[in-house]
C-alpha cells in the first residue's frame, strides 16, 4: 500500500475496517479519494474569480482601437512601401530557440522568460521578441533560396516577466522588421529609414534617431576585455546587478538606468573607438547614408541593446526632441551571426522592432489623429412584426452593396429610433412600415429637409447608390464578388 493510502487507511474509522478484506480496503481507500477529490473541485469552483486582466497585461478597449487600427494601417503600408511581406509565427517556441540566440546572459532570457514545460513534456516559451522565430522560419522554410534581401514583416504580442510600469508591460505588441541576405550597410541606413517613417508617419515628428556600432565578434572581444578591466577597477562604484553583468554582460553595464552606474559608463572606452576596419568602415558608410538621407543621428557610444546576437549596427528610435527624455519606440541592429549560430547558412541580417503600446501612448501625447472610420449615412428603421422581419433581409441587400447602414432593430417604436438615427447624424432614414412591407415599399426620408417619398424595394438599392453619390457620399465597397 502507497504511502497517500495509508494516510487515508488511517484516517478511515477503525471499528469498519477491523474485519475488513483487502478488497473492502482498497474500495473505502477509492470511496474517500473520490470524496476528497469532489471537494476540491466544489471548492475549487468557489474560489472568487479575479475580475482583471493579469498583471501587466491590458484589455485593448474599443476606444482605443482607432489608434491601433492607424497604427495598422501605417505599419502595413509602410511595409508594403519597402518591399517586406508578412510572416507570422507562433507566440510559442522551443526555450532554447531564445537561450541560444538571445543569450542566457541577457535579462530578456534570464529573468523575464514566460518559460514552461506542455503536458508532452516539450521545454517551451513565449515570445519575448520576434526576430528569433522570424529566423528559425527562415532556416526551416529554406528561404535562403529567395532573392536577397529577403525583407519579413511581422506583428503580435510579445512577453516579458519585468516589473510592470507605463510604457512597461508584460504582454505588449510589437511590429517587427527583418531583412535576411545583404551585409552593405545601404540596408542598414534604409532600416532606419522605415522605422523612423514608420514613427513619423503615426504623427509623431519629433524623433531622436540613436546609432551605434557594437562591432562583430573579432573586434568586440577585444574591446569587452578593455571594458572589462576598465569596470573592474570601478567595481566598487557598480550597482549590485552590474557587478554581476561584469562577468556574464559586461555590455549591459553601459546602458544600466542607476545614476552611479551611467557616471562610470560615461568614461567607459567605447566601443566605436575599437571596431576593426571592416567594421568601422561599416559604420562609416552608414553614417554617410544618413546624412544623404538627411536624418539627424546621435552616436550613443552607450547604445549596446540588451541581446547577445546583435553585430556591427544598433539603433534606437527615440520619443522627443528634448534631451533627457529617453522613451524607446523601437529599436533594433544587425545580427549577422544568428542564422548560422542557428544551424543556417551564414546569413547577414537586420531588423527592428516598435513598440506598439509606445507608439500610441506617444501619439495621445502629441495628439496625433487616430483612425476615423467612416459614418453610416443611412438609417434603417423599420415597424411592425412583419416590416421587421423584411428589414433584417433589408439591411443585408444594402450591406452586400456597400452600403453603410445603422440599425436600432431592438426598438419599436419609430419615433425612438428616429431618435437614434438624429443622434448618429445620417442623411437617410429608410422606413419600413407594415403597409410598405405589404406593397413591397419602402419610404426614404431625408433628415436634412424631412421630405418623404415612397419608392419600390426592387429600386431601392439603385436609388440609394444614386443619391449617396450625388450627395459625395463614398459607397464603402462596391465590390460584388462578395455576394
Ligand atoms: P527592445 O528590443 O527590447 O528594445 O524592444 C523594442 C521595442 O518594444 C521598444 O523600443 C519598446 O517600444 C517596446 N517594448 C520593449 N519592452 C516593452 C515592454 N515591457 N512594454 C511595452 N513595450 C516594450
Amino acid at each position: 500500500m502507497g504511502k497517500d493510502n495509508k494516510k487515508i487507511v488511517k484516517k478511515l474509522k477503525p471499528a469498519k475496517l477491523v474485519k475488513a478484506t483487502k478488497k473492502e480496503v482498497v474500495k473505502a481507500v477509492k470511496t474517500e479519494r473520490k470524496t476528497k477529490n469532489r471537494k476540491e473541485a466544489v471548492k475549487k469552483e468557489l474560489e472568487p474569480i479575479v475580475l482583471q486582466a493579469p498583471r501587466g497585461m491590458k484589455d485593448i478597449l474599443p476606444e482605443d482601437q482607432p489608434y491601433w487600427e492607424q497604427t495598422r494601417r501605417v505599419t502595413e503600408k509602410l511595409a508594403r512601401d519597402y518591399g517586406f511581406s508578412r510572416i507570422d509565427t507562433p507566440l510559442v517556441e522551443f526555450s532554447n530557440l531564445f537561450n541560444r540566440s538571445i543569450g542566457d546572459g541577457t535579462d530578456v532570457v534570464e529573468k523575464e522568460l514566460y518559460s514552461f514545460t506542455t503536458k508532452g513534456g516539450d521545454k517551451v516559451a513565449l515570445r519575448p521578441e520576434m526576430t528569433a522565430g522570424v529566423a528559425r522560419a527562415y532556416i526551416q522554410h529554406g528561404m535562403n533560396v529567395l532573392g536577397k534581401p529577403v525583407k519579413l514583416f511581422s506583428t503580435g504580442h510579445v512577453y516579458r516577466h519585468d516589473r510592470p510600469q507605463e510604457g512597461r508591460q508584460r504582454e505588449f505588441y510589437q511590429i517587427n522588421y527583418e531583412a535576411f541576405g545583404e551585409q552593405d550597410p545601404i540596408l542598414d541606413a534604409q532600416m532606419i529609414q522605415v522605422a523612423t517613417r514608420v514613427v513619423q508617419s503615426l504623427g509623431i515628428k519629433a524623433v531622436q534617431i540613436q546609432v551605434n556600432s557594437i562591432g562583430c565578434p573579432v573586434c568586440r572581444k577585444d574591446y569587452k576585455d578593455l571594458l572589462v578591466s576598465y569596470l573592474e577597477s570601478k567595481s566598487n562604484k557598480l550597482c549590485v546587478d552590474c557587478k554581476r553583468r561584469l562577468d556574464v554582460n559586461p555590455l549591459r553595464v553601459l546602458d544600466c538606468k542607476e545614476d552611479k552606474c551611467s557616471q562610470v559608463a560615461a568614461s567607459a572606452p567605447q566601443s566605436v573607438d575599437h571596431l576593426c576596419e571592416e567594421c568601422r568602415v561599416h559604420f562609416k558608410n552608414l553614417l554617410e547614408y544618413l546624412d544623404e538621407l538627411d536624418l539627424p543621428y546621435t552616436i550613443n557610444p552607450r547604445l549596446v541593446r540588451g541581446l547577445d546576437y546583435y553585430t556591427k549596427t544598433v539603433f534606437e528610435i527615440w520619443s522627443g526632441s528634448e534631451e533627457g527624455r529617453k522613451s524607446a519606440l523601437g529599436g533594433g541592429g544587425r545580427y549577422d551571426g544568428l542564422v548560422k549560430l542557428l544551424g543556417g547558412e551564414a546569413t547577414p541580417a537586420i531588423g527592428f522592432a516598435l513598440g506598439a503600446e509606445r507608439l500610441i501612448i506617444e501619439m495621445k501625447r502629441v495628439q496625433a489623429k487616430s483612425y476615423k472610420g467612416l459614418k453610416p449615412k443611412i438609417f434603417l428603421a423599420q415597424l411592425g412584426e412583419m416590416a421587421k422581419k423584411k428589414s433584417l433581409r433589408l439591411f443585408s441587400e444594402l450591406e452586400k452593396n456597400g452600403i453603410l447602414v445603422a440599425e436600432s432593430f431592438g426598438r419599436g417604436s419609430l419615433k425612438s429610433q428616429l431618435r437614434v438615427a438624429n443622434r448618429l447624424g445620417v442623411e437617410m432614414t429608410l422606413i419600413l412600415g407594415q403597409k410598405e412591407a405589404l406593397d413591397g415599399t419602402v419610404i426614404i426620408k431625408n433628415m436634412i429637409s424631412g421630405e418623404q417619398e415612397t419608392v419600390s424595394s426592387a429600386k431601392l438599392i439603385d436609388l440609394v447608390k444614386r443619391k449617396l453619390k450625388n450627395d459625395n457620399v463614398v459607397v464603402y465597397h462596391d465590390n460584388h464578388d462578395n455576394h
